[in-house]
């Protein structure tokens, strides 16, 4: 199939002049947001021009609003494996560019996949995200010898990674075919940035991702190859976030119009210093994202695609992330090391400088604080409730139906074979006041059913 710039930057760029809504605007924006269905482009972009802390205000209520009623109190957890840094590309922002020569270069071997797999077991994780740079040594055969290898893993618990996504460089409609014969989940893949003039300045020619156009279409060639679930994002901080946000809309409705489902997840990532990269150091950053803009475009996406999963890794300080919870945030990455090795300690580069350095059971220590509820649940992606499945299942409000048992499920689980005493001991108390919050009494009994079995021994039960 043809695939064509579906990214109109004149366009995009103008609707952010002179354009912000009056009171009543941005009341009617805000009360149509509350009705679940998402909002249009012109809504957006009369959104990213609000500056009046009253009025972001305003919104970022909406956004917990609608937070509140989609996702609840659920919080999905993940950490990825990078299994290479090695990088033919030459990205001025990140630390695994091939002109890094600061950088121990690295391929995991499928052992020390597997061994990198254990300690994410051995903390409690069920979900991966295995990632590299782009390199012919980490192409897609060896990315599915990864992906068996990181499924195959099984710890003293007898626990194995239950969903796999994987974010890698574009390839092509046949390799795409390859991982999803693998059972992947989602297949991430940052734009960076959809400014096509400012793409070429940090993404210099002769490199594969110079190409700007192959990578727009990415996600074109994943879904021809079979790929339910695509994730978008952009790396905040190379031009004007507003402007970034438009495209993001602009990427996902293409998707609609094209293929009949949006994005799975957007991924909302700022620029963090990496070693012997200058360019990453907050002086140099072209267009730094403050945090309270931060937060007001994270609450903007989650009211204009209240069905598409937030993702916020662990660039992001606590406290930050803490807020971006509130606001919008479904998924966040957790104990995470960014080098290949990383959580055997090997001593390789890392791609940039995390902000979160706590373990699991911190994390979820803090979570059970504010009353939500960790979850590794992998239940709609293994009952196939994938892609447009997911959305038509989603857009009703079922997901609540699903996702909050099958969380807790996933939480208890934690609680038995992982947590630490104190943690266990809240974590029960949390679980013990969620089941009563059941309004229907047969889905109680099941869900109390269930934890009680996983409390005797059970694994892996969902609905
Ligand atoms: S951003 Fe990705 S493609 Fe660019 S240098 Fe880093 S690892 Fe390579």
């Amino acid at each position: 199939m043809k695939h064509t710039n579906f990214i109109d930057c004149e366009k995009l760029y103008g609707m952010l002049e002179n354009n912000t809504p009056s009171e009543s605007e941005l009341n009617d924006i805000l009360n149509k947001a509350r009705q679940l269905k998402g909002l249009n482009l012109g809504d957006v972009a009369k959104l990213l021009c609000v500056e009046d802390e009253a009025q972001i205000g305003k919104i970022l209520d909406t956004a917990h609003y609608c937070k509140e009623e989609i996702y609840g109190k659920r919080l999905v957890l993940f950490a990825p494996i990078y299994t290479g840094n090695a990088c033919v590309n030459n990205c001025v922002y990140c630390g695994f560019r091939r002109d890094n020569k600061t950088l121990k270069r690295k391929i995991l071997t499928l052992d020390e996949i597997e061994n990198e797999t254990l300690h994410l077991l051995r903390m409690g994780h069920k979900r991966a995200l295995l990632i590299c740079g782009e390199s012919p040594r980490n192409d897609a055969d060896y990315m599915v010898e990864a992906i068996r290898r990181t499924y195959a893993a099984k710890d003293e618990k007898g626990s194995q990674i239950r969903r796999i996504n994987v974010e890698l460089a574009p390839m092509s409609v046949s390799d795409f075919a390859k991982l999803k014969a693998e059972r992947i989940g989602t297949y991430v893949c940052f734009q960076e940035t959809y400014d096509e003039v400012e793409y070429r300045k940090f993404h210099p020619a002769g490199t594969p991702k110079a190409d700007y156009l192959n990578r727009l279409t990415v996600m074109d060639r994943a879904m021809e190859g079979g790929i339910d679930d695509v994730g978008l994002g952009v790396l905040f901080g190379l031009v004007d976030y507003r402007f970034e946000i438009l495209a993001i809309m602009e990427h996902a409705r293409h998707l609609e119009e094209d293929f009949g489902c949006g994005p799975h997840t957007v991924s909302f990532p700022r620029i963090e210093p990496a070693e012997g990269t200058p360019f990453s150091l907050p002086e140099n950053i072209p267009h730094p994202v403050s945090d309270k803009d931060f937060m007001k475009i994270v609450a903007i996406i989650r009211i204009a695609m209240p069905y598409t999963g937030i993702i916020i890794s662990t660039r992001e300080q606590p406290a930050m992330r803490d807020q971006l919870i509130k606001y919008g945030a479904s998924q966040l990455s957790a104990a995470s090391e960014t080098n290949p090795g990383g959580y055997e300690e090997e001593n390789t580069g890392a791609q940039f400088t995390l902000g979160d350095h706590r373990s699991l059971d911190e994390v979820i220590s803090v979570m059970i604080d504010g009353g939500y509820i960790p979850s590794f649940c992998t239940g709609c992606y293994r009952k196939g409730r994938v892609g447009a499945d997911f959305m038509d299942l989603a857009k009703p409000g079922l997901i609540k139906e699903y996702c909050k048992p099958n969380a807790m499920f996933t939480f208890r689980e934690y609680l038995e074979d992982y947590a630490s005493p104190e943690t266990k001991e809240k974590g029960l108390r949390l679980l013990k006041e969620l089941t009563q919050t059941f309004p229907k009494e047969e889905l109680k009994r099941r869900v109390e059913g269930n934890l009680c079995k996983i409390g005797e021994g059970e694994r892996d039960l969902y609905f």
